[in-house]
This record gives structure tokens, C-alpha cells and sequence, in this order.
């Protein structure tokens, strides 16, 4: 079995579903409320174990009622909490609207997240044993890096979501294997608009790159080779909230069987295309029969 590490955050999502979202000033009354265990890192792990693989989280959750319930979900899903710290405080919190048309805003309080600034002992040699780490950027940036550059020394393909966007400082970028932002963070991260040449631009700076295009589908460009457009299974989506997460999970456990870039991320585009017909994030996130079944 592949063996993935994920290093990043864990929040509970408060999701409130609505007809159109709130403008500025504007109070709306929303249909439904929802508490979802969510949190990118959280996210991309559930989506690793879904879709089959051995996965371990790094990072903390708070010693409050959320903590304990994301923990408990985590293990739900067989995903392996001995480098989850439990730390004094809240546990991350993020808040999402969800409107008809399936989109989504959130705010993000990090919480214990807050507290994930390096790595704790017993971390390196976990990073030292898996097939990949999965990265993003909701908690402390030290902690990424150093994250990173563990991976790096021991020869483990790193693979980052940049999100929330932010500028990288060059020591991670010089350790990331495969970046994956969204249109809206490629954009930000190379002031390009457009996404194929936002793709190239990062080629600058990391060897290889995903750009994700929402329904659109997806991107891959590489140093040296042709770029490649993967088109999105057309589905109608009730809630995108986690689509990038179940997409970068699976990616990485099709890369880490060995799976050429092409067939992994037809098998990612099938598990976020899957996971957008639900409600919820790491509840919506399919498994592995299910994504063979789509992907087919
Ligand atoms: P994020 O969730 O990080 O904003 P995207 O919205 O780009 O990322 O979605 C990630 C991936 O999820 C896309 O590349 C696509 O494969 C899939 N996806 C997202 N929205 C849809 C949709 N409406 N229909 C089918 N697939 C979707």
C-alpha cells in the first residue's frame, strides 16, 4: 500500500447553505447549517484514504469539542493521528457559504493551526517513510518549509496546494516536486491572468505544475514537455467546497502507484467531479471503487 503524508491544517467547516450569498452590509436568511470536519490538510488526507492509500496527518487541533470530533472523524476515515497534536486553545475554525449555483466564500480562522510552526520530533522520520507529502499553506509557513525541505533530504516527492495564496519565499519552492493552485492562485502567485501562461510562468520555479479550472478541468504543464488539458466529467454541482482537496488527494495516490501524469489526473478529475455532486467536503469525498467506476 502507498504510504501519503499530509502536513496541514484541520478545522471544522461551519457551512451555511443559501440562495445567493450576502453582499457587503446585506444579512440573508440562509437555508440550512451544517458543522463539517474540514480543513485542507484534514481534506487531502480523507481524499488520500478514500481513494486507497495509507495516510498520516501532521498538524494539531484544539483541546475543545471541535478537536476531539475532528480527531474522531480523521480516524473514521483511517486516517492515522499519532502526529496530530492536541494544543491549548480553539481548534480551527473555517466558515463557508454555500450558494445554489454550488459556489462558495470562506474565512478561515486558523486556531491550533496557529500553533503548527515546525516540525515535532518523531515528524522527519514519518516524512522519511512515505511516498509523498501533500502540502498548503493554512498553517504557519515555517512549518511548511520545513516540512518541505524534510521531504526533500529523503527524497520525497513534495506536492503543494498554495492555498490561501500567498507570495512562496524561494527555500520552499526550491523543495516542491508539483505545485497545484487553482486558476485564482496561479493568477496570484504570477500576476498572469491567463492560466496556461500562469502554468508556464511557475515552470520558473517549480519543475512541475497543475493548474485546476473548476468545470473546466484541469492543466499540467512541465519543464520539457507538452502541456496537457484534462477536461472535467460534466456533472452538476451542488457544493464545490473541497473539489481542489479531493482532486490534489487522489492525485497523489495514483502518482505514488506509479501511474503515468495523464492517467492520475483523469482518476483526480473523476473523485472531484464526484465529490462536488454532494453536499460537504471530506464527507463528500468518493472512494476508490467509486472513482475506478467514474473514471472508467
Ligand atoms: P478549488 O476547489 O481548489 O477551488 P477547482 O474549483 O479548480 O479547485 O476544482 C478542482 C478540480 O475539481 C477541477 O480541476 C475539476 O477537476 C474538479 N471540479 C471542480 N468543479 C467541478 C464541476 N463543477 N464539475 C466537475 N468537476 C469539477
Amino acid at each position: 500500500m502507498t504510504h501519503i503524508a499530509v502536513l496541514g491544517s484541520t478545522n471544522m467547516d461551519l457551512v451555511a447553505y443559501v440562495a445567493k450569498a450576502p453582499q457587503r452590509g446585506e444579512t440573508v436568511t440562509g437555508r440550512e447549517f451544517r458543522t463539517v470536519p474540514g480543513g485542507k490538510g484534514a481534506n487531502q488526507a480523507v481524499a488520500a484514504a478514500h481513494a486507497g492509500a495509507d495516510v498520516s496527518l501532521i498538524g494539531a487541533v484544539g483541546a475543545d469539542s471541535f478537536g476531539s470530533q475532528l480527531r474522531s472523524t480523521l480516524e473514521h476515515s483511517g486516517v492515522d493521528t499519532d502526529h496530530l497534536r492536541t494544543t491549548e486553545g480553539p481548534s480551527g475554525t473555517a466558515h463557508i457559504v454555500v450558494d445554489d449555483e454550488g459556489g462558495n466564500a470562506i474565512v478561515v480562522i486558523p486556531g491550533a493551526n496557529g500553533t503548527v510552526t515546525a516540525l515535532a520530533p518523531g515528524d522527519e522520520t514519518l516524512v522519511a517513510t512515505a511516498d509523498a507529502l501533500l502540502l498548503q499553506l493554512e498553517i504557519p509557513l515555517d512549518a511548511v518549509v520545513a516540512g518541505a525541505k524534510a521531504a526533500r533530504r529523503h527524497g520525497v516527492r513534495t506536492i503543494l496546494t498554495p492555498s490561501p495564496a500567498q507570495p512562496l519565499p524561494p527555500p520552499l519552492l526550491s523543495s516542491i516536486d508539483l505545485l497545484v493552485p487553482n486558476e485564482h492562485e496561479a493568477a496570484a502567485l504570477t500576476g498572469v491572468t491567463d492560466p496556461r501562461e500562469a502554468a508556464t510562468a511557475l515552470l520558473d520555479q517549480v519543475p512541475e505544475v497543475v493548474v485546476t479550472l473548476g468545470s473546466a478541468g484541469s492543466l499540467y504543464a512541465a519543464r520539457g514537455a507538452a502541456p496537457l488539458t484534462v477536461p472535467a466529467p460534466q456533472v452538476t454541482a451542488v457544493d464545490s467546497t473541497g473539489a481542489g482537496d479531493t482532486f490534489v488527494g487522489t492525485l497523489a495516490v495514483a502518482l505514488a502507484e506509479g501511474r503515468e501524469m495523464s492517467e492520475a489526473l483523469v482518476w483526480a478529475s473523476a473523485a472531484a467531479a464526484l465529490s462536488v455532486q454532494r453536499p460537504g467536503s471530506s464527507s463528500s469525498m468518493p472512494y476508490r471503487s467509486e472513482i475506478d467506476a467514474q473514471a472508467a
